[in-house]
C-alpha cells in the first residue's frame, strides 16, 4: 500500500496572489476530503511573515493541513548548499551565479551556521504559527552534508528534496520538450536513511510548474504513469507543487489533483496523508529500509 503526500512549496513568499493560491487550494482539497503539506518560508527574503500570510496559514492549520519548514529566508537558491539538479534544468544560470560567488557562499555551509538558521525557522513557526515542524525541505534542492548534521542537532529527522523524476520541467523552452516518464536510478525510489541518520523522502515529480497548463493532458498522463510505477516501488510517494504554479493555472492544478485521485482509487488499496501524519504514525521510519548513496561532494 502506498500513501501519497501532496506538498506545495513557497508558502509565506509573495503577495496577495500567492496568499489566495494557498486559500483556494486548501478549500479545493477540502472538497475532496484531502489535506496538503505546505512548505513554508518562515522569514521570506529576510522579512517577517506578513499578517495576511499568518492568517491564511493559521486557517490552513486549523482546517487540518500540515505546515513544514522550507529553509529560513529562501533569499537565493544556495541557502543550504550548492545548486542541484533539477533546479539547474529549470534555471541553468544558477551554476554560473554560484561559481561567481563561490568563496563567499561556501562560508555558509558549516554545521553551526546552518543549525542556527534551522533553529531560527523553528522558533518563528512556534511563535507565529503555533506549530512545531518535523520535516525540512531545503530551497531549490540545494543541500550539503553539514545541513544534515545541522538538522539532526536541531531535532529534525526527515528531509525531502531529492527527485525521482524531473521530467515535469521538460516543457521549458531550453529543455527537450518531451513529456515522458524518465526516472533517475541515482537514488532509491523509496524513503532512505541518509547523512547523519536523517530519512530522505524522495519527490516523485512535479506536474504543475508554470506553463504546463498549455500541455495539461500530457502532464496528467505522465502523472498517471508515475503513479502506476511508484505503487510498485514505495510505501510513500511525494508529489511536488508550488504556490506560483497553482496560481499560474488553477484549472490545470485542480484537474491534475482529480486525475491523480481517480487513478489512485482505480489501483485500489492506496491513500493520501500529510507529512505530519506520516511522521506521527512512524510510517517514514518503517518505510526507510534502505540506505542512500554517498553522492554529495560537499
Ligand atoms: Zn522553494
Amino acid at each position: 500500500m502506498t500513501t501519497f503526500v501532496w506538498t506545495v512549496d513557497d508558502a509565506g513568499m509573495g503577495g496577495s496572489t500567492m496568499v489566495e493560491a494557498v486559500r483556494r487550494f486548501c478549500r479545493f482539497l477540502e472538497t475532496r476530503e484531502l489535506r496538503v503539506t505546505w512548505f513554508v518560508v518562515p522569514k521570506p527574503k529576510s522579512e517577517p511573515l506578513l499578517d495576511e500570510w499568518k492568517g491564511v496559514l493559521q486557517e490552513a492549520r486549523d482546517a487540518g493541513h500540515d505546515l513544514q519548514l522550507h529553509g529560513l529566508t529562501h533569499e537565493d537558491c544556495f541557502e543550504f548548499g550548492p545548486p542541484a539538479w533539477p533546479a539547474t534544468t529549470i534555471r541553468p544560470q544558477y551554476l554560473d551565479e554560484f561559481a561567481q560567488h563561490r568563496d563567499e557562499l561556501m562560508q555558509r555551509y558549516t554545521v553551526e551556521h546552518l543549525q542556527a538558521r534551522i533553529e531560527e525557522g523553528i522558533a518563528i513557526f512556534e511563535r507565529e504559527l503555533g506549530v512545531h515542524p518535523t520535516v525540512f525541505r531545503a530551497p531549490c534542492g540545494a543541500i550539503s552534508k553539514p545541513m544534515f548534521e545541522a538538522l539532526r542537532r536541531a531535532g529534525i529527522a526527515y528531509h525531502t528534496c531529492q527527485y525521482i523524476s524531473g521530467s515535469g520541467y521538460e516543457h521549458l523552452p531550453h529543455n527537450s520538450g518531451l513529456i515522458r516518464q524518465q526516472w533517475t536510478e541515482a537514488i532509491p525510489h523509496r524513503p532512505y536513511r541518509w547523512y547523519a541518520g536523517i530519512i530522505e523522502v524522495p519527490i516523485l515529480n512535479e506536474y504543475t510548474w508554470r506553463g504546463v497548463g498549455a500541455r495539461s493532458g500530457e502532464f496528467i498522463a505522465l502523472a498517471q504513469q508515475d503513479v502506476e510505477r511508484i505503487v510498485q516501488a514505495s510505501p510513500v510517494a511525494v508529489i511536488l507543487m508550488h504556490t506560483h504554479g497553482i496560481a499560474d493555472d488553477y484549472n490545470h492544478a485542480f484537474r491534475l489533483v482529480d486525475a491523480v485521485v481517480e487513478h489512485v482509487a482505480r489501483l485500489s488499496g492506496h491513500g493520501f496523508a500529510t507529512f505530519g501524519e506520516l511522521v506521527r504514525a512512524g510510517r517514514l521510519d518503517s518505510a526507510a529500509t534502505v540506505a542512500g548513496p554517498d553522492t554529495l561532494a560537499l
